[in-house]
């Protein structure tokens, strides 16, 4: 093993430990704050989270934007914000793999595994792909609508001196989403059946496909690389995306923000080989992270522009 992965190891073991135990004999403090913390490892759930708290709570984000929040490990200052939190909310599902931050999660008593709560509670919305749940569920507004009624919940449970606050704002919230929803939808089957395929980097947008370009969806949207991006495309991947672009005259191609798009450069090589024009969108979508100074439903209505400016004809 490389010192460098060595020291990685230890660390991620290190801050697990310190989290867990204290690092020291010593008990800490009991500070009684006057509001609950609240720290939510993606930006999409801290925009929840957010909102619905108002100033009753103190918000705060694990992972930043421009990370990568399947492989995110934890870092310099994150015990802090971990000892600080009354409740963690992570989406689950497999999305934050990363060993330091997985063993974190699994063992804490104060976190929620959102989509996992989700598919708990409203069993069968998950798609799964070979077997494995796919964590995206952030990309179809209606299953973040119901995201935002159980954080609306939990927050009541934890703090019900203020839960009329937070059905109040949870209620508000889940309105807006309700709207989002139904204004992409409707943008989306404004775009010609022959033109509504999306091919994507990494298999974020599945559950975008599903609720938004049709019940063959499954038809709809291709990426090179799988559930978590890694900058690997196969050759039988290769192939099967070239004849389905084929097949279905797909011209345009969309890199995501953040992650590599050499995959999708290799799509673009062999389809000129092959002779067919297929061009990069200028403007890349976002699938686990947002544009910087963009909320949620700003990224979702951005991809949403994105994908019909380039394929509504
Ligand atoms: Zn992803």
């Amino acid at each position: 093993m490389m010192l460098r992965d060595c020291l990685k190891l230890l660390f991620s073991l290190g801050i697990t430990l310190f989290v867990l135990n204290g690092c020291s004999s010593e008990p800490l403090p009991k500070i009684k704050k006057e509001k609950l913390s609240v720290l939510s490892t993606t930006v999409m759930i801290g925009d929840i989270v957010t909102y619905i708290g108002g100033d009753k709570i103190v918000s705060d984000i694990l992972i930043n934007r421009e990370l990568d929040p399947h492989s995110y490990e934890f870092v310099k200052g994150d015990d802090e914000k971990l000892l600080e939190a009354d409740l963690i909310f992570y989406n689950g599902l497999g999305l934050e793999h990363g060993g330091s931050v997985r063993r974190y999660l699994n063992k804490s008593l104060n976190s929620y595994a959102l989509g996992d709560e989700l598919d708990r509670r409203c069993p069968g919305l998950l798609i799964y792909l070979d077997h494995i749940p796919d964590p995206h569920i952030w990309m179809d507004v209606s299953l973040w609508q119901k995201v935002a009624q159980l954080v609306t919940q939990i927050l009541m449970e934890k703090d019900p001196v203020h839960s009329a606050y937070f059905l109040e704002r949870g209620g508000r919230l889940q309105n807006k989403y309700a709207q989002l929803h139904q204004a992409i939808h409707k943008k989306m089957t404004s775009i010609s059946l022959e033109q509504r395929y999306l091919v994507t980097s990494h298999d974020a947008f599945n559950y975008f496909a599903r609720a938004y370009l049709g019940s063959d969806w499954q038809q709809r949207v291709l990426a090179p690389e799988g559930l978590a991006p890694d900058g690997q495309i196969s050759l039988q991947g290769l192939r099967l995306i070239i004849d389905q672009m084929k097949e279905h005259h797909i011209e345009v191609i969309f890199p995501e923000a953040y992650v590599s798009s050499d995959p999708l450069k290799k799509i673009q090589e062999s389809a000129d080989f092959e002779g067919l024009a297929v061009k990069l969108s200028n403007d890349p979508l976002y699938s686990d992270s947002l544009p910087e100074a963009t909320d949620y439903e700003g990224m979702m209505s951005y991809n949403a522009g994105v994908i019909y400016d380039n394929l509504a004809r």
